[in-house]
């Protein structure tokens, strides 16, 4: 293998760097255990469905994102902007009033929060969306839980609405997350749409890889140690660049660079196949009644019909934590579905159950993004989101710098060289 640098992991942090690194003319070689790209993107094919590993979207507004996607070939297919919160055995819509007006009245209505809730939203929105994120990272820090109470808002709001959406992005059912990583994600939500690739979270990741030179990524390639400027595989072979990087999961991270890895927040998610969505609409449904085992429901095939055959849809169910078993989490879910959606529950066939322990690094607080890209040793470089705060904006932040930041290191490194030759 002719390398450049040798990056380890075929996510998006190592797609990015090795993309950053092709721009500056070298060439990256990206040795991956898997068989695909894209680590925790994923998307299975069964029976005609799309199963995504995992409730996972796209913010389109994550400036990275922006900058390194074609969201026109992705296809995207934007969410509601809000969801449907279940309390009082019915549903309610929450609605993003700056993004949807028109549901004001409604929204003032819903019993998900009282009235000065819905303008202390105002409050929250105005500070999460004010500075750039040097400033954000920089404020401050709590828990998001903290700062939602500092803010006045009700514990009704925070129950039926806070906890279930935003926990749901951290894995993390009490809130206790950072406040400037919730500042970030709540900008995510109020500045772009909430969406899904018509073909699956993994076009994310398959469009990046399809931009790098033929046979760049090498599957089935497990690194085992490394050695400064070298990798040695699980199989003994050892491989030789200017550099490596690790761009691989933070436990993985961990085991090869010799340090404690951050814990993590599991999830478990489950496709079942049914013969009719339980709700019409691109929807995200929340379990507001603090019971239950379901964090929050989706069909993606409302938002694609890609996701699921004719005649078919696909119902999403995600639930904190990855220690369940399957088949007793599947009749508690049921359970619970059955009283929101009907005995037609029962007739839904279950696809898949991923169960995910490693899903997300945990954001305690205090959490700090990366001021530049991590070069550990000479040679040695570290990206991933496990380095940065989680999120596909900082997988793709840290990818791309760790490769800039690189390729300017073997620039200046090669004009050494040649000065020295050329002296002697
Ligand atoms: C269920 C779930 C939901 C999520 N929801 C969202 C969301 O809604 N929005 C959002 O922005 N982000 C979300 N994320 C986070 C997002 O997926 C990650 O930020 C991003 O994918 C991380 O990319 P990465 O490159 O840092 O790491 P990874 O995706 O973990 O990639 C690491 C790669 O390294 C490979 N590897 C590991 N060890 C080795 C080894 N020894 N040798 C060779 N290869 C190795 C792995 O196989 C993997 O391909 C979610 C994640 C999960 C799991």
């Amino acid at each position: 293998m002719d390398a450049d640098v040798i990056i380890i992991g075929a996510g998006l942090s190592g797609l990015a760097c090795a993309l950053r690194l092709q721009q500056a003319g070298l060439r990256p070689q990206i040795i991956e255990a898997a068989e695909r790209p894209g680590g925790r993107i994923a998307t299975d094919k069964r029976e005609g469905f799309r199963l995504d590993r995992g409730f996972q979207v796209l913010q389109t507004w994550y400036p990275r994102a922006r900058e390194m996607l074609d969201y026109d070939e992705l296809d995207l297919r934007p969410f509601y902007p809000g969801a449907l919160v279940r309390v009082d055995d019915r549903f309610h819509r929450v609605s993003d009033i700056w993004r949807q007006p028109a549901r004001l009245p409604e929204m003032l209505r819903s019993p998900i929060g009282t009235t000065a809730d819905k303008l202390r939203l105002l409050k929250l929105r105005r500070r999460a969306l004010s500075g750039d994120l040097q400033d954000l990272y920089t404020r401050p820090e709590t828990t998001a839980l903290k700062r939602l109470r500092e803010l006045g808002f009700s514990e009704r709001m925070i129950e039926r609405f806070f906890k279930p959406f935003f926990a749901g992005v951290f894995f993390e059912p009490e809130l206790n997350v950072s406040s400037r990583t919730f500042e970030f994600v709540f900008r995510a939500f109020a500045l772009g749409d909430t969406a899904l690739p018509a073909h699956g979270m993994e076009q994310i990741p398959l469009q990046l890889a399809a931009r790098l030179v033929p046979e760049t990524i090498h599957y089935g390639l497990r690194a085992d140690r490394i050695l400064p400027r070298q990798v040695i595989l699980e199989d003994g072979t050892r491989l030789q660049g200017r550099a490596v990087v690790v761009a691989t999961d933070g436990e993985q991270a961990g085991r090869l660079l010799g340090v404690e890895s951050r814990p993590t927040r599991g999830t478990t998610c489950l496709h079942f196949a049914a013969p009719q969505a339980p709700f019409e609409g691109p929807y995200l449904a929340l379990n507001g009644t603090g019971s239950g085992p379901v964090n929050s429901v989706l069909c993606p095939s409302n938002l694609s019909a890609d996701y699921a055959p004719p005649n078919e849809s696909l119902v999403t169910v995600n639930v904190f934590g990855a220690e369940h078993n399957p088949d007793a989490l599947e009749t508690a879910i049921r359970k619970q579905l059955v009283g929101w959606f009907g005995a037609v529950v029962q007739r839904w066939r279950r696809l898949a159950v991923y169960r995910l322990p490693n899903a997300l690094p945990a954001q305690t607080p205090p959490v700090t993004p990366l001021s530049g890209p991590l070069r550990l040793q000479e040679g040695l470089w570290v990206c991933g989101e496990h380095a940065a705060p989680p999120s596909i904006h900082w997988a793709l932040a840290s990818g791309c710098d760790t490769g800039a930041a690189l390729a300017a290191t073997l620039r200046a490194d090669g004009r050494g060289a040649r000065n020295a030759s050329t002296a002697r």
